[in-house]
């Protein structure tokens, strides 16, 4: 069943797990949307990240790291996505918080996969940051972009077997371009 997506929803589709987390907050190069706003929000984020089961109790200290680590990840992404180094500071955060030991694996009921848990916020930051660490380090680093759509600068993986993907997501920012051109005749 497809539901509507709304703005207010987290992202998560078509988004790298290390970009989850800079996705939180919406439209970066105009007047950013900020989804997570008090900490219940990141109880929820994570509940449907699928890495805790029930809600957890934060702090609004516990959502200024989440926001620092967040930035970092996103100015990392940039960097990675228009092919400059990475900032020194960003970089610290980045490696301090991947020190922190990772959520855990935990086999589900048919045998067959693994989701991974934990009630620590510190070990989620740890599993992005590693993420990023394992993107920026890999095969894939050539192929982050940056959403072609100006007011968004959501950082994707580009996967596509022709790399011409332009868009975080063909349901937002794909979707607002084309209905976009064809208002003005231009052809996509
Ligand atoms: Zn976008």
């Amino acid at each position: 069943m497809q539901t509507r997506r709304t703005k207010k929803d987290f992202r998560f589709q078509y988004v790298r797990l290390c970009f989850t987390l800079p996705a939180t907050l919406g439209d970066r190069g105009k007047t950013p949307y900020e989804r997570l706003n008090v900490p219940e929000d990141l109880a929820r984020w994570l509940i449907e990240l699928g890495i805790s089961d029930f809600a957890l109790q934060f702090c609004e200290d516990d959502l200024v790291m989440t926001k620092r680590v967040r930035e970092a990840i996103q100015r990392a992404g940039e960097a990675l996505a228009t092919a400059h180094p990475l900032d020194g500071k960003d970089l610290k955060e980045i490696n301090a918080i991947a020190m922190v030991p990772p959520p855990v694996p935990q086999l589900t009921e048919d045998g067959r996969s693994v989701i991974w848990k934990t009630t620590e916020l510190r070990s989620v930051l740890s599993m992005i940051s590693r993420d990023l660490i394992d993107l920026a380090t890999g095969p894939l680093s050539a192929h982050v972009k940056m959403c072609a759509n100006a007011s968004c600068r959501g950082i994707f993986v580009d996967e596509s077997r022709p790399k011409n993907r332009r868009w975080c997501s063909m349901q937002t920012c794909g979707n607002q371009m084309k209905k976009f051109r064809a208002r003005k005749g231009v052809k996509a």
